[in-house]
């Protein structure tokens, strides 16, 4: 099963909760201050926790799409 991070950078509001939950797959772009995604694969293990990350961005710009492309956020 390989989940995957789309971001939808372009509305990104740069609050920094992705990054603060998940600093391994999110990091804060210096330059423009926005999100950026820095491992977009999930793994099983990961999931639960890369769900949690989808879940706390408040302007809902980080999905995750499974294997089959189908939006699960
Ligand atoms: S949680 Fe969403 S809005 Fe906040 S920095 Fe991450 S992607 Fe941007």
């Amino acid at each position: 099963m390989t989940h995957k991070f789309i971001h939808d950078r372009e509305n990104c509001i740069s609050c920094g909760a992705c990054a603060a939950i998940n600093g391994i797959k999110w990091k804060m772009n210096k330059e423009d201050g926005k999100a950026d995604l820095i491992i977009e694969n999930i793994t099983n293990d990961e999931f639960e926790l890369d769900m949690e990350t989808a879940e706390s961005c408040p302007v809902n710009v980080i999905h995750i799409n499974d294997e089959n492309k189908k939006k699960l956020i």
